[in-house]
Formats: C-alpha cells, sequence, structure tokens
C-alpha cells in the first residue's frame, strides 16, 4: 500500500511578500533591491544593524498590511506591537529581526477557492534580511553580503492547515497574489524572490480523525506550479514512509526544480527558540477606528466582488469572470466592454465566452467598439436589408481606396479587413458571410 489515496493531505502555507513602500520599514532608506545601482547603496546604521540605529515603523507598511487584512475579512487589532525574534545568520545583522509575535495586526480571515476555503491565521509585519551570494572572488569561495534587502517591509500571510491538495495551493496562491496586486501594495514577483512561499505539509490517514504527528516544511518556493509539484512529490513521499510503518522525518526541505524532487535541508530541531520580546525601541501601535473605516472605504473592488458583480448585472459566468479579472487593468477594461455589449443587446456571456475561449482574438486596451466588430465579425446572424449593407460597403471602400486597390491588384486577404469594417459601419450583428458575398459581388 503506497497509494496516497489511503490518505488526506494536511497542508498550510506561509508566504512572505516584500511591500512595494518608497523607503524601508524602520529607516528612510530606498526600499527598491531589484533596481539598485550597486550592492549596500541603500544602507544606513539602522539597516546596518550599527549600535544606536533607531528604528522608526513605516506608517504605510503598517496601513497597507491592514488594507490587506480587512481585503481577506480579518479581524483588525486595535493594538499591536513590534517583537524581536532572536537568531543568528550572516544575513540578520542585527542578531535578531523585528517581527510580530503575539499580537500580529491581522487574524481570522478567509480566501476562497473553489476546492473550499483556506482561512487565514494571521498577518504580520516584519522586515526582510539582507541577502547573501556564495561565489568566487581571486580564486577563492566566499560570500558576500548585499543589505539593500536589508530591512524591507515584509508581509507573512500565514494560512490555518485548510489545504487539501496540491492544486489547491496552487490556486491559493494566485489568488491571494491576485489580491496583493489589487491592492497595489506589492509587485509580488516570484523570480526576483518578491514573493516566497512555504508549504507545511503532513499525510493522515483518510478514514480516521487522527492528526499527523508531524510536519514537513518545504521553504522559498518561487513559482505556484512548483509548489503544486512540491507538495504532490512530498504526499507520494510520505505515503511511501507511512504505509512502510514509519513516520517522515520532522524536517525543513528545499525544492529542485531541475529534478523536480524536494531535497533535505535541515532536521527541525527541538521547536526553535527566538526569545521574542517586544522591541523596546518601537512604541506599540494603536490604531483608531477612523482610521480603520478610513483603510476600508479605501479597499478597491476585489476580484471576487467583480465576478459576482458581473453574474448580477450581466449575467455572465463565474468560470469565465474568474479568467476576465486577472488584474484591475483587464477587469476595468472588460467593464467598458460589457457595457458596451449591453447597449447593443449583445450576450456579455457569450462575449465573455468567445473571449476566454479565444474565439476573438483581443488584448486589454482594445477600444469596445473594436471589440464588439471583432465579435459581430465571428458570431454574425442578424439579417441586414441589402441597401443598408451596399450603402455601408461604399462608404468602407470609399475611406479605404488603398486596400480596393490592393484587392484588385489580386490580394485576397484584403476581404477579411473589408468584413471587419463593414459590419463595424453596421453596427449590429451583421452576418460575416453575406457581408462577405455583398463585397466579392461589389469588388467584381
Ligand atoms: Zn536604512
Ligand atoms: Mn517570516
Amino acid at each position: 500500500m503506497k497509494n496516497t489515496h489511503d490518505y488526506r493531505l494536511i497542508c498550510g502555507m506561509e508566504i512572505h511578500a516584500e511591500l512595494k513602500t518608497k523607503s524601508k520599514m524602520f529607516c528612510g532608506c530606498k526600499n527598491d533591491p531589484f533596481h539598485a545601482p550597486a550592492p549596500n547603496t541603500y544602507t544606513c546604521p539602522v539597516c546596518l544593524g550599527m549600535p544606536g540605529g533607531t528604528p522608526v515603523a513605516n506608517k504605510t507598511a503598517v496601513d497597507w498590511t491592514i488594507k490587506l487584512g480587512l481585503a481577506l475579512g480579518c479581524k483588525i487589532n486595535l493594538f499591536s506591537k513590534f517583537d524581536r525574534k532572536n537568531y543568528f545568520y550572516p544575513d540578520l545583522p542585527k542578531g535578531y529581526q523585528i517581527s510580530q509575535y503575539d499580537i500580529p495586526f491581522c487574524v481570522d480571515g478567509v480566501v476562497q477557492t473553489s476546492e473550499g476555503p483556506v482561512r487565514i491565521r494571521r498577518i504580520h509585519l516584519e522586515e526582510d534580511t539582507g541577502k547573501l551570494l556564495h561565489t568566487t572572488v581571486a580564486g577563492e569561495k566566499v560570500t558576500l553580503i548585499d543589505f539593500n534587502r536589508s530591512g524591507v517591509p515584509l508581509i507573512e500571510i500565514v494560512t490555518e492547515p485548510d489545504i487539501r491538495t496540491p492544486s489547491q495551493a496552487k490556486e491559493y496562491g494566485r489568488k491571494l497574489r491576485q489580491i496583493i496586486r489589487y491592492l497595489d501594495i506589492a509587485d509580488a514577483d516570484m523570480e526576483q524572490g518578491g514573493m516566497r512561499l512555504e508549504a507545511n505539509i503532513s499525510l493522515a490517514p483518510a478514514k480516521a480523525d487522527e492528526l499527523p504527528k508531524y510536519k514537513v516544511e518545504v521553504k522559498n518556493i518561487n513559482s505556484f506550479r512548483f509548489v503544486e509539484q512540491a507538495i504532490t512529490y512530498e504526499m507520494k513521499r510520505h505515503a511511501e514512509i507511512l504505509s512502510g510503518g514509519g513516520t517522515p522525518e520532522q524536517e525543513t526541505r528545499g525544492w529542485n526544480p531541475n529534478t523536480g524532487k524536494t531535497f533535505s535541508q535541515r532536521a527541525k530541531e527541538e521547536a526553535e527558540d527566538y526569545r521574542y520580546f517586544p522591541d523596546p525601541d518601537l512604541p506599540p501601535i494603536r490604531l483608531k477606528k477612523q482610521a480603520l473605516q478610513r483603510l476600508k472605504a479605501e479597499l478597491p473592488e476585489l476580484p471576487d466582488m467583480i465576478v459576482s458583480r458581473w453574474h448580477t448585472t450581466y449575467q455572465v459566468e463565474p468560470r469565465f469572470g474568474e479568467l476576465l479579472n486577472t488584474t484591475r487593468e483587464q477587469a476595468s477594461w472588460i467593464d467598458e466592454i460589457f457595457l458596451a455589449a449591453a447597449k447593443e443587446g449583445i450576450s456579455a456571456n457569450s462575449l465573455a465566452s468567445a473571449i476566454v475561449n479565444r474565439k476573438i482574438k483581443t488584448q486589454v486596451g482594445d477600444k469596445p467598439k473594436d471589440v464588439l466588430a471583432t465579435y459581430y465579425a465571428a458570431f454574425a446572424t442578424e439579417k441586414i436589408d441589402a441597401s443598408e449593407l451596399d450603402r455601408a460597403i461604399e462608404k468602407v471602400f470609399a475611406a479605404n481606396p488603398d486596400a480596393v486597390a490592393k484587392y484588385k491588384a489580386g490580394d485576397q486577404k484584403v476581404i477579411g479587413f473589408f468584413i471587419g469594417q463593414v459590419i463595424r459601419e453596421i453596427g449590429r450583428k451583421a452576418d460575416a458571410n453575406e457581408v462577405r458575398q455583398a463585397l466579392i459581388a461589389a469588388l467584381k
């Protein structure tokens, strides 16, 4: 028995994202680690961890963390604070990371996925570390440190262990990134490391209430596809160990996209002791209810809300709506198109289906009237009066003498251009074939 079907996945995720505030979390240094002209240029005593450097919390970063919490339906702690998480590593010059321990800004939210809700346990705000570069200088193996990233505001979003399939993990990650981008608080670029994924994975027997006695963390995954693959890989690995009577080792693993396998990084020591305590340099943060109201009022319409509005207003099926609201820019473009379609009595759902299924070629920014013309051309049905058709053809020919000459010189492909133009001129659901016939006749 080494079938993953004998077990159910118990998986939670921890996702880090760098906020795109102008300055860093606790100092005035520029927050732009990916475009810095050289290593260690955006630094100061505070983010270099020099003695005497005094941190001051970035208010925008706090506001944005709370905005994300509000967008995910979290409860917001009106009293909150920053804590020191102590550990030694060369990329952390102070010997501790400023983070939040027992009172994070946001708790108890939810992200809906097609496979069920994923509850959000907490969202807290912390600072990013410096970046290590293992390389060779003058024939010697060395590790270089770049502190441009040190002190960049970092949000950490932690879920409850609600994820039950690898594909749900992927969907959750994508939806979270979509919401973060709608809020315009982070670029969440995965390749550059602006957003980093971690999955906590264990398997429980499928038919028992028993909870797993172990947990494997797969860290620093930089794509949603890889997170899906890493969980799938781990499920098989755990199922084999469990069915042989063993228990997978409690450890931290990495993901190698080249081999498609996870690998052991370090065994988990007994609950790491970070000796958390409140940071004495930073006063606790007290939020006013009015401030919360203001942040709430600033929230944009969110992806799920758009899908349901399109459903109510235009009867667009959610499965199409979800593919047309990838970005705020795309959603507002689609809004214009649906509005134009409604005015002309075209079914927004058919149009949505045509766009999603690439039955018509469009891209974000195309003018609504052009999109409708393309749609008419592809799905024409309405009978157009012959004289109206002739008038439209004449008009199009008059406006495009070059194209007429081209056709007469033997370029048959121009006919497609004429069909689009004529249908647009008519402005209704003209039959593309009828238009073609009329055009061919007119061009003789
Ligand atoms: Zn600094
Ligand atoms: Mn963290």
